[in-house]
């Protein structure tokens, strides 16, 4: 699978509506399937987005209020049903153990999947194969909560033609890039003179917190910020009080951390349609985006 894009299965915060299922993030990236958050309904709004379940290979669950996992158990049970073969990760604050294992076997069934727990306890480095790096942050949420950011290594990109004009072929490229120069026909040739390094791209997912330091600092120039906006600024009082964000908020927060595009969620369902979310956060931060419920964000390379 070689699709990179961001699903959007879900955008309510703790109430569902008619128009906005509990929140679940699908993000695809070549093999893997990283899933944030499956609140109530994920498995049904998965058939929605006409996309297999099968296709998940790691769970982030950011806490352990009700709308950010209680998806999880019949995702696992339909991850059993399938007898997927590969591993299913699953990232969690530490502090919230108990209920992932309520919610792991909250129910009677066979368990025939490998799944792999990784309690987090510490920010900082998480996951790194060489493929990409997961790295949380703590957020202010009232309860331990987590912010995530995945990284894809940087790659060297080779410039065809600075190749030939130095006479560098076929096996010499490989060499060049172990060794670092190589003398071709009696002259010195330097990897940076015929390659680039094309930085490795990111996402962060900031869903429940206040505006914070660490929330900035996890999102720092990434390509894509998924971002909770609970409230709008009117409603700013409410959103200090239960410890999340207003789209202004969020959107200053984008801007604060040379994020390139928002996408946001987690609206609260005393609002019917999602255009002033979008209307005041473009005002700080214009590459912004609704998440409403089955959209789906390329994000090519
Ligand atoms: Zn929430
Ligand atoms: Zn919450």
């Amino acid at each position: 699978m070689s699709v990179r894009d961001i699903i959007i299965l879900g955008c309510s915060s703790q109430q569902p509506t008619r128009f906005r299922n509990h929140g679940a993030y699908l993000f695809r990236w070549n093999n893997e399937g990283l899933l944030f958050d499956p609140g109530e309904g994920t498995q049904r709004q998965f058939i929605f987005a006409n996309v297999a379940p099968t296709v998940i290979s790691r769970i982030f669950i950011s806490h352990f209020h009700g709308d950010h996992c209680l998806g999880l158990p019949s995702i696992l049970m339909r991850l059993n049903l399938d007898k997927v073969q590969h591993t299913i990760h699953c990232y969690y604050p530490a502090s919230g153990r108990k209920y992932f294992k309520r919610l792991r076997y909250g129910t009677i069934y066979h368990e025939n999947i490998k799944v792999v727990e990784h309690p987090v306890s510490k920010p900082g480095l998480v996951h790194d194969d060489g493929r990409f790096k997961i790295e949380a942050a703590f957020l202010e949420h009232g309860i331990e909560t987590i912010g995530w950011r995945i990284t894809e290594p940087d790659t060297r990109k080779f410039d065809q033609s600075k190749l030939k004009a130095f006479g560098v072929k076929g096996p010499m490229v490989r060499e060049l890039q172990k060794k670092g120069k190589l003398v071709v026909d009696g002259k010195e040739v330097h990897l940076d003179d015929v390659s680039w390094i094309r930085p490795g791209d990111s996402i962060a997912v900031v869903i429940d917190t206040r505006y914070c330091q660490n929330a900035v600092d996890i999102a720092k120039g990434a390509r894509v910020l998924l971002c909770e906006s609970t409230y709008l600024e009117d409603h700013a009082l409410l959103a200090k009080k239960h410890f999340h964000l207003t789209a202004k908020q969020a959107a200053t927060l984008a801007k604060e951390a040379g994020a390139q595009q928002l996408i946001l969620t987690h609206f609260s369902a005393r609002y019917q349609n999602s255009k002033g979310f979008e209307e005041e956060a473009k005002e700080i931060f214009p590459n912004t985006y609704i998440g409403d419920d089955l959209k789906t964000f390329p994000f090519k390379k």
